[in-house]
């Protein structure tokens, strides 16, 4: 008898449509999900799990949350694609500007990878320039001048590079060490008239979840300005997730409440929570910027299905129901569920670090310290991980498959879901250190 990972991989490379759901970073053969409700997934056996996956970032509210699925419903019914300008699409790109101004103008596309790829084209068009800065580790989707020491998928791979990327478009792809404010200096003092974009994640999530170094952003913006190049501000995981503003509104924020001046992305794109679930993504920037795109200027984007009415529905609703009394809960689960773990390993003699950024965190086992660079990240203990993920899955709580992956809580995570977990990571610690 063939099992459901032996039927999926004789069809779909590696059993996946997209490599991080693959077990391959902690063994053994996933269970197809049949449904998901709230904080809760169930397998194809009928076996339920506290999810803490949450679609990789996209599941804020709870997955089926009602009003968001009735919006969809309706939607629907009215007809699932036209084609041409919808009064929702344009309200999705009102509700995004409305609490990210740096966002002058947006352009909706269907995934985070279309939204980071326009970015890079249009800061070429708009600079005349070949040369993207990136750091280590960090993920902007698959499009090939970014695919280069690229985090979370390539990570649990163990390649660091993808094959397919030419030698020409790596050329024009610096690498820097996350957080290292030298060799950001140097390669603007090296390249600094070559340079096109810097691109970043507000916060890296995608080698677990780091903490941007205090001033990092602001140095990147500040050079970016001096030398005429575009600052990218990747927020497709981050983006009304992290904080209700993203990772910027945090760092706004607090320079707010000191007095500074908040540093600005010239482009930042957004994914994840603002489909709710379905592919929409965006990219959003400075006016002038922006409108160098298609139909207004010289740089060519486009999408048959960008702005589905559809999608755009589901997105929508999302974002409305998104209130600071949801972002205000999501922080007292992540706090409750970062601490709660790292008390529970410490008490168990656990060496492990916490990373955080806003509500989002990760745990590393085996560092004594969270992670800065991808090395750090690394260097982490991911066999560790992989029976950590395990015996969670035997208790019913579903991690990320990978140790390079951000904990995903939901505002439908509340006292028995948070318990529920906390109970299942002591079980384990006790476990593990029983038998060292
Ligand atoms: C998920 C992600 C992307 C890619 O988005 P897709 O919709 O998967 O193409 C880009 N950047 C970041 C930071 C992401 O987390």
């Amino acid at each position: 008898m063939t099992t459901f990972a032996q039927r999926a991989a004789a069809i779909l490379p590696g059993g996946v449509n997209s490599p991080v759901r693959a077990w391959n970073g902690v063994g053994g053969e996933p269970v197809p999900i049949a449904s998901a409700r709230g904080a809760w997934v169930t397998d194809a056996n009928g076996r339920e799990y506290v999810d803490m996956v949450g679609s990789w970032g996209p599941a804020i509210l709870g997955h089926a949350h009602p009003t968001v699925v009735q919006a969809v419903q309706e939607a629907a019914a009215r007809g699932l694609s036209f084609g041409a300008t919808t009064v929702r699409e344009v309200e999705l790109a009102e509700e995004i500007r409305a609490r990210y101004a740096p966002a002058e103008r947006v352009r909706l596309v269907s995934t985070g990878t279309e939204a980071t790829m326009t970015a890079i084209r249009l800061a070429r068009g708009a600079t005349g320039r070949d040369v993207i800065v990136k750091f280590a580790g960090l993920y902007h989707g698959h499009s090939d001048s970014l695919l280069v020491a690229a985090g979370s998928g390539l990570a649990t791979a163990g390649v660091p590079d993808s094959a397919g990327v030419t030698r020409g478009t790596a050329a024009d792809t610096i690498v820097l060490p996350y957080g290292d404010e030298n060799a950001l200096t140097d390669a603007f003092a090296e390249h600094g008239p070559r340079i096109a974009a810097v691109i970043t994640e507000a916060a890296p999530a995608n080698m677990g979840t780091v903490t941007p170094p205090l001033g990092f952003n602001r140095l990147i913006a500040t050079l970016c300005r001096n030398e005429g190049a575009v600052f990218v501000v990747d927020e497709v995981l981050t983006g009304f997730r992290a904080g209700p503003a993203g990772y910027w509104g945090i760092e706004r924020d607090a320079d707010l409440a000191t007095g500074v001046d908040p540093w600005q992305p010239d482009l930042v794109t957004f994914g994840k929570v603002i489909g709710g679930g379905m592919p929409v993504a965006a990219l959003g920037g400075r006016a002038d910027l922006m409108e160098q795109l298609a139909p207004l200027g010289p740089v060519y984007q486009a999408g048959t299905l960008s702005g589905n009415p559809v999608a755009v529905a589901a997105g929508l609703a999302t974002m409305r129901l998104l209130t600071d009394d949801v972002y205000a809960g999501l922080s007292r689960t992540a706090d409750a569920l970062a601490t709660g773990v790292s008390d529970i390993l410490t008490e168990a003699g656990v060496r492990h670090a916490v990373g955080r950024a806003g509500t989002l965190f990760s745990v590393f086992l085996g560092l004594a310290q969270a992670p800065v660079t991808f090395e750090q990240a690394a260097a982490q203990d991911t066999a560790a991980f992989g029976r950590l993920f395990h015996a969670l899955h035997e208790s019913g709580v579903h991690l990320p498959p990978s140790a390079f992956e951000t904990w995903f809580v939901s505002h439908q995570h509340g006292h028995v879901e948070i318990e529920h977990v906390l109970d299942a990571v002591r079980a384990w610690a006790n476990s593990e250190t029983a038998h060292p």
